[in-house]
């Protein structure tokens, strides 16, 4: 196996979250009843006409300003002839001679911490077909058309990859940019991102590539780096016995975690491609592609930077925020509303340069950044949520985090609150008011707490009084509770403190 480079290529087709299909008016839905979304484009009635959907073609050229590809001015569709059950037009609308992209180049980091360029052969739309469902008790299968006329993007890359981490690390990008652009959302488990992983080998050092197996059905990152593991691992015996790779698509599966031949390719299939003749040629004038190249958002790498820098995050935070950008826009519209709250306020401390205000945006950006990169991550990890399942609204955080930064909650309350935000529409200052979670500066009530608790707690009281200070944090969280989390921290240990330096001084004299 070490006398061999391990040589992939891959075709990564990602379903388009748009409103409608791409060459119907039938709603882009997913896991509805059967055959709910389907019309005579789609179900290949005679006589029914296709119109591109523009929304699919923004979606494309999008992900080709990503992929920083030359989008081609003057792209067109082609039908490509097979016949299958999940097929009902018996042909595939795509993009053969002319895709919507040409070339283009993904950087991902590889494990050794470098940047590679992953080069892109180019990206085209094309349409999905439906699904087919074996029913082996019954012994019949079943068809689906709400899948077929989906909008798919197809990118094809260049044989750039040597291990399964490069592989990876390309999908981890693609989905990025799929969910950044609000296309997609890029789950390989629920088929909105397909993978077909081309491997070949060659000897070290040799230029000519070897012939290359075509794995299907891989459908999460386990499965493709298992796949792979196995399909190089094959291929170098067959290679060592002196045998010869069929040229052929295999299918990986998932109990033996082998791959197994689906079908040979050695025997062309002939799709007879041929331009389609019910859709136009797709013209993209200069000012379409500008108004797409305004709409491209901020990615991560650069979004990551500009935290770093404006709001002096650390690295780790920046990340974290901006892993996707349901996390991101959080961030982002808590820290505006906060500022814009309280905006008054700044303007009159920022007089000269601006310098307090920028204080001020990196103190509050940095009490942000710690509810959600703590806590956050924390509850969508336990409740295996993704980030933007959740009810908190920015109103809501910037509220709560203004209320505990005025001093009129305590953190602990900020941090149970914030729990609750999770899968609920609260408003932080009704519930706090509701619950009375409020900091009160009531005397009389603390000194009641606190003698209450100096009564109860005799034994930490004698800990305290015989030299042992943590017991006064026990305390401290005994008052605490006692006051239902209402007393001023601060206060309360003050006052608790005074008491036990009293009764030390009472019993020493
Ligand atoms: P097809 O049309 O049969 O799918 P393509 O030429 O479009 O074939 O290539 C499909 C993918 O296979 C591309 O990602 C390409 O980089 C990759 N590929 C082509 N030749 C090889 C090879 N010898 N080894 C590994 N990958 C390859
Ligand atoms: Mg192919
Ligand atoms: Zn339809």
């Amino acid at each position: 196996m070490n006398d061999y480079e391990i040589v992939m290529g891959l075709e990564v087709h990602i379903e388009l979250a748009t409103q409608r299909k791409i060459f119907c008016r039938c709603k882009n839905t997913f896991a509805e009843a059967a055959n709910t979304n389907v019309c005579p484009v789609c179900l290949g009635l005679p006589g029914a006409l296709p119109v591109l959907n523009p929304e699919a073609l923004s979606c494309a050229v999008r992900m080709g300003l990503a992929l920083q590809g030359e989008i081609n001015r003057n792209s067109r569709f082609d039908r490509k002839n097979y016949y299958y059950p999940d097929n009902a037009t018996a042909y595939q609308i795509t993009q053969f001679y002319e895709p919507i992209l040409k070339g283009g180049r993904v950087e991902v980091q590889t494990e050794t911490g470098e940047t590679k360029v992953i080069r892109i052969h180019e990206m085209h739309l094309e349409d999905d077909a439906g699904k087919l469902t074996h029913d082996m008790e019954r012994r019949v299968s079943l068809v689906d058309f709400n899948r077929k006329g989906v909008p798919l993007l197809e990118i094809v890359t260049e044989p750039d990859f040597r291990d399964a981490d490069e592989v990876i690390a390309f999908l981890e990008k693609i989905r990025m940019f799929a969910l950044y652009l609000g296309i997609s959302d890029g789950k390989l488990h629920e088929g909105s991102m397909r993978a077909d992983v081309n491997l070949s080998l060659r000897k070290a050092g040799e230029e000519a590539l070897g012939v290359r197996t075509e794995m299907k059905n891989l459908n999460s990152f386990v499965s493709i780096r298992r796949a792979i593991a196995y399909e190089a691992e094959r291929q170098a015996q067959v290679l060592d016995a002196g045998g010869r790779i069929l040229f052929e698509t295999r299918r990986f599966d998932e109990a033996s975690g082998t791959t197994k031949t689906t079908r040979t390719k050695e025997e062309v299939m002939d799709y007879r491609y041929f331009p389609e003749p019910d859709l136009l040629p797709v013209h993209l004038p200069e000012e379409y592609i500008r108004k797409m190249e305004e709409q491209m958002p901020e990615f991560p790498q650069a979004k990551e930077a500009r935290y770093r820098r404006d709001f002096g995050l650390t690295e780790e935070e920046a990340r974290i925020l901006t892993r996707h950008p349901a996390t991101a826009a959080l961030f982002e519209e808590t820290l505006r509303l906060w500022e814009a709250g309280t905006a008054g306020v700044s303007d009159a401390s920022a007089k000269n340069d601006g310098q307090p205000e920028d204080a001020e945006t990196r103190r509050r950006a940095k009490a942000v950044a710690a509810r959600m990169c703590g806590d956050l991550m924390y509850l969508c990890r336990e409740k295996k949520a993704d980030p933007g399942q959740w009810k908190i609204t920015p109103e809501a955080l910037a509220e709560l985090l203004q209320m505990q930064e005025a001093g009129a909650i305590t953190t602990k309350t900020a941090r149970d609150v914030f729990a609750l935000m999770f899968d609920k529409n609260i408003e932080p200052m009704v519930y706090v008011n509701e619950y009375h979670l409020l900091i009160t500066k009531d005397e009389d009530a603390l000194t009641t707490a606190v003698d209450a608790v100096l009564k109860a707690q005799e034994k930490s009281v004698s800990d305290y009084l015989s030299g042992k200070e943590k017991a006064a944090g026990h305390l401290l969280g005994c008052v605490m509770k006692e006051t239902n989390g209402q007393a001023d921290p601060t206060q309360a240990r003050e006052l608790l403190l005074k008491k036990l330096a009293e009764r030390k001084a009472a019993g020493t004299t």
